[in-house]
């Protein structure tokens, strides 16, 4: 198989009224693929955009911004920004809570799918299965569909991550074949990674003030999703003597709980989630002088 040539690469629309579990499903889906996730920090982190880089397909989450729920609004008046959302997009994913049966805002979003000049495919998801039997299900799902005549329904439960395999299988069926559109090393975690380790640094030289000057270098261990909890981070930091370790650790461990707490507030701050941080103390004699140890901490490979 030529792979560059069999890849699929694409926007995918995330539409549907508030409260049905558009954050919890795109959550699920990123936390699925921890290593090749990015909630790009700064530009989408508050639009709940993630950037999905699997093997053979690149799957590009886009909120619809501009939609608007209010009375006066309703139906054909929605404004251009999100008229070009969609229209833009490959894929439109329509989110439901199909536990509750179709409200006017629901009927609001179908009337958009449905017109003539909107051609992008578009898949339904009844989110919430869990909160149904299955008997109801069939009946329940059929309302929603009925809006959209002919839509391809998925089933799911965003918050026990149910269907999402399937549901991304579905997806990239309809994305172009394209190359990336971002580069794999921008859409992995690197940059949250790499932002995250600057962060905990810079925490550490604030809390110390200058008692342990700039031997501190931090090493990300682990950086998992934990859906819609949030994320998990667990960190090295290296310092080059058995003094500084203890300094870092302070009395008691009241130091590190100090940067730790610090470190953690920002990196929330940046990437928009709660986290839970690591954090420990290890001593590598003379990093800064050592080739291997450079490496690990990333200052040699960066292209
Ligand atoms: P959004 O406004 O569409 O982004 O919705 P959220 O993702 O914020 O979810 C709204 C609420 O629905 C939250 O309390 C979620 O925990 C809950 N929720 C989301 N998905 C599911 C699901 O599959 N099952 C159940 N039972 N609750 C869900
Ligand atoms: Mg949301």
């Amino acid at each position: 198989m030529d792979e560059k040539s069999e890849f699929k690469s694409g926007f995918v629309a995330v539409i549907g009224k508030p409260n049905v579990g558009k954050s919890t499903m795109i959550n699920a889906i990123m936390g699925q693929k921890i290593a090749a996730v990015s909630p790009r920090p700064q530009t989408t982190r508050k639009q709940q955009l993630g950037i999905l880089t699997l093997e053979n397909a690149q799957l590009i989450f886009t909120d619809t911004p501009g939609l608007h729920f209010e009375k006066h609004k309703l139906g054909k008046h929605m404004n251009f920004e999100a008229q070009s959302a969609l229209m833009d997009s490959d894929v439109i994913l329509f989110v439901v809570d199909v536990s509750h049966p179709p409200s006017n805002e629901d009927e609001m979003i179908a009337d958009i799918l449905i017109q003539e000049k909107l051609k992008v495919p578009k898949l339904l998801v009844l989110n919430k299965i869990d909160k149904l039997k299955k008997d109801d299900l069939e009946k329940a799902g059929k309302k929603f569909q009925a809006f959209v005549p002919g839509i391809k329904t998925l089933n799911v439960s965003s918050i026990k991550n149910e269907g999402m395999g399937e549901l991304l299988d579905k997806v990239i069926e309809f994305l172009p074949n394209n190359p990336p559109f971002y580069p794999e090393d921008q859409v992995t975690d690197y940059y949250e990674r790499e932002i995250s380790a600057d962060l905990i640094r810079e925490a550490a030289l604030i809390i110390l003030r200058d008692e342990v000057p700039h031997s501190i270098a931090v090493r990300i261990d682990e950086f998992t999703e934990r859906g819609t909890e949030g994320a998990y981070i667990q960190a090295t930091l290296f310092v080059e003597r058995d003094s500084q370790k203890g300094i870092v650790i302070g009395k008691g461990g009241e130091m590190i709980k100090k940067i730790s707490t610090h470190a953690r507030v920002q990196i929330e701050d940046m990437s928009g989630r709660k986290i839970f941080l690591n954090l420990r103390v290890k001593v590598k004699k003379n990093w800064r002088n050592d080739e291997h140890t450079l490496g690990l901490f990333g200052f040699k490979s960066r292209k």
